[in-house]
C-alpha cells in the first residue's frame, strides 16, 4: 500500500509550533516580501506567504511594485530593508519582469536576512556543508517531510529531475551532505526512465504534468512531486501521474497538499530562525 505523505498536516504542525514560540518573544520576527509586476501565480503565492506570516504572529509587509520598476528603485528598496532593524527576512518573489535580472538583486540582500537562502554566501555554505543562515525553502521542506516519515537518506539512491537554482541544485547538495548518492537529471538527460527507475527516492521538479509514469518508478520508491501546474480547468496538477503510480510507490506526495505547504512552513521557520540569530536570543 502506498503511503501518502501529508505535507499539509505537517506544515500545520510546524506553523503552530512557530506561532507558540513567537508568542513568547518580546520582539516579533519581521518578514518583507517584494513583488514586482502582476504575475497572477506570484500574486497568489505572495498573498499566502503574507497570511501565514501574520498567522504566526510576525510583522508581515508586502511591497507591491509596478511591472516597470527600474533596477535602481529595487536596489534602493533592498538597501533600505537591509538597514531596517525590524526586518529579519527579505524575500524577492521570482520570476521578475523580463527587464530585471534576478542575480542583480539576490546577492544584494544581506545574507543574514536572505530568508530564501539564494544568496551566494548561503549557496556556498551549503556547498561546503557548513550551516547557512537559511536553507532554500522547497528543498528544506522536502527534507523535513522525508525525516518526518523516517525515510532513510544515508546511502539511498536519489534521482532529482530538474536542476533549477531554487529546487534541484540545492536539494542535490543537501542530500549529498546527508550521504545520499545523488543523480541530477534534466531536459538533456538520455534514458531518463532507466535512470529514474534506479531511485529509492525520486524527486521531480520539471513543471510537466503527468510526466512521471509507472514505468519510471521502482517498486516501493519514495516519490516527491515538486511540480505545480494549473491546467486548463483551473485544477492544480503535479509532475507525477499520481493514479498510475500509487500502487507502485512506497510513499508519495500529493499535489496539492504535499511539497507546496512544506515550502511555506520552511519560510516561516527560516524567518523565525533569522530573527533569533540576529537578536542573539
Ligand atoms: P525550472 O522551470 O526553473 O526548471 C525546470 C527543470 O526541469 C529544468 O532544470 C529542466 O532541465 C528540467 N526539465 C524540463 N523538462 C524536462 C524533461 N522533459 N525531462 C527532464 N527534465 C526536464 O524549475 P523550478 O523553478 O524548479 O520549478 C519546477 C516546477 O516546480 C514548477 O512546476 C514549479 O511551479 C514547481 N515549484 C514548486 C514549488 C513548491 O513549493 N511546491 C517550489 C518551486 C517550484
Amino acid at each position: 500500500m502506498t503511503q501518502i505523505m501529508d505535507g499539509k498536516a505537517l506544515s500545520n504542525k510546524i506553523l503552530n509550533e512557530i506561532k507558540e514560540k513567537t508568542a513568547l518573544l518580546k520582539t516579533k520576527p519581521g518578514l518583507c516580501v517584494i513583488l514586482v509586476g502582476d504575475n497572477p501565480a506570484s500574486r497568489i503565492y505572495v498573498k499566502n506567504k503574507e497570511k501565514q506570516a501574520q498567522d504566526a504572529g510576525f510583522n508581515s509587509t508586502v511591497y507591491r511594485l509596478s511591472e516597470n520598476t527600474d533596477k535602481n528603485e529595487l536596489l534602493r528598496l533592498i538597501d533600505k530593508l537591509n538597514n531596517d532593524n525590524t526586518v529579519d527576512g527579505i524575500l524577492l518573489q521570482l520570476p521578475l519582469p523580463k527587464h530585471l535580472n534576478p542575480y542583480d538583486f539576490l546577492d544584494k540582500i544581506d545574507p543574514k536576512k536572505d530568508v530564501d537562502g539564494f544568496h551566494p554566501v548561503n549557496a556556498g555554505k551549503i556547498m561546503l556543508n557548513e550551516n547557512p543562515y537559511a536553507v532554500p525553502c522547497t528543498p528544506k521542506g522536502i527534507l523535513t517531510l522525508l525525516d518526518e516519515y523516517k525515510i532513510q537518506i544515508e546511502g539511498a539512491n536519489v534521482v532529482i529531475i530538474g536542476r533549477s537554482n531554487i529546487v534541484g541544485k540545492p536539494l542535490a547538495q543537501l542530500l549529498l551532505n546527508r550521504n545520499a548518492t545523488v543523480t541530477v537529471a534534466h531536459s538533456k538527460t538520455k534514458n531518463l526512465s532507466e535512470i529514474a527507475k534506479q531511485a529509492d527516492i525520486l524527486v521531480s521538479a520539471t513543471g510537466h504534468p503527468d510526466m512521471i509514469t509507472k514505468d519510471m518508478v521502482k517498486k516501493g520508491a519514495v516519490v516527491i512531486d515538486v511540480g505545480i501546474i494549473r491546467d486548463e480547468n483551473g485544477r492544480l496538477r503535479g509532475d507525477v501521474d499520481f493514479n498510475s503510480i500509487k500502487e507502485t510507490a512506497g510513499f508519495i506526495t500529493p499535489v496539492p497538499g504535499g511539497v507546496g505547504p512544506m515550502t511555506i512552513a520552511s519560510l516561516i521557520q527560516n524567518t523565525y530562525s533569522l530573527h533569533i540569530l540576529r537578536n542573539k536570543l
